[in-house]
């Protein structure tokens, strides 16, 4: 048995139950692995362990589902990865609500323009004024003479490069990205 699994079995239980609560709330109950977002337990990774000086704070632990979280032990997610992941959870968590993070996550993954109706698109409000989408108009030919009112929803290049950097753990190119987050 590797030493990792003990590691993760210690991490689980030292951690305070409300404590895990916030850090899973900021997080929006789901791994913080942009290319995961696999919906949460009670799994929290400590960025730096207990026992080199790390706390059991919020600001030190990271919601991981139990894959990544022992993908990460294992040695196959870098350390400065789930650090910038961290950091990026908490400036778009200022910047955005969760769901308008899932949203810019979800239109990535499609790859594709998603048609909606003009109700549709006051959800993306957040990410359309930081660039990251665009909306555009176009008249639907609907049949019998009818017209429909369509909003195509896709994700801009400074989108695109700002989720590549994100999934990368890249921290400075992800923020770089994001002109809101670099001013002030
Ligand atoms: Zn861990
Ligand atoms: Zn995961």
């Amino acid at each position: 048995m590797p030493k990792n699994s003990s590691k993760l079995g210690t991490e689980a239980r030292r951690v305070p139950l409300e404590v895990k609560r916030l850090v899973l709330h900021e997080a929006g109950y789901k791994c913080s692995n942009p290319c995961c977002r696999y919906p949460l337990t009670l799994d929290v990774h400590h960025l730096y362990y207990v026992c080199e000086g790390g706390s059991n704070l919020a600001d030190n632990l990271l919601p991981l589902c139990p894959n990544c979280h022992t993908e990460h032990h294992n040695g196959n997610i870098p350390t400065e990865s789930l650090r910038a992941w961290k950091m990026l959870l908490m400036a778009l968590n200022e910047a955005f609500d969760r769901r308008s993070v899932d949203l810019l996550l979800t239109i990535d993954k499609l790859g594709y323009v998603e048609w909606i109706t003009g109700d549709g698109v006051p959800t993306y409000a957040a990410l359309v004024a930081s660039d990251l989408i665009s909306i555009e108009r176009r008249y639907v030919d609907a049949g019998l003479q009818h017209f429909r009112n369509l909003f195509g929803v896709r994700i801009t290049d400074k989108g695109s490069s700002f989720i590549e950097a994100w999934k990368k753990g890249d921290q400075r190119a992800a923020i770089g990205a994001l002109p809101s987050l670099t001013e002030g």
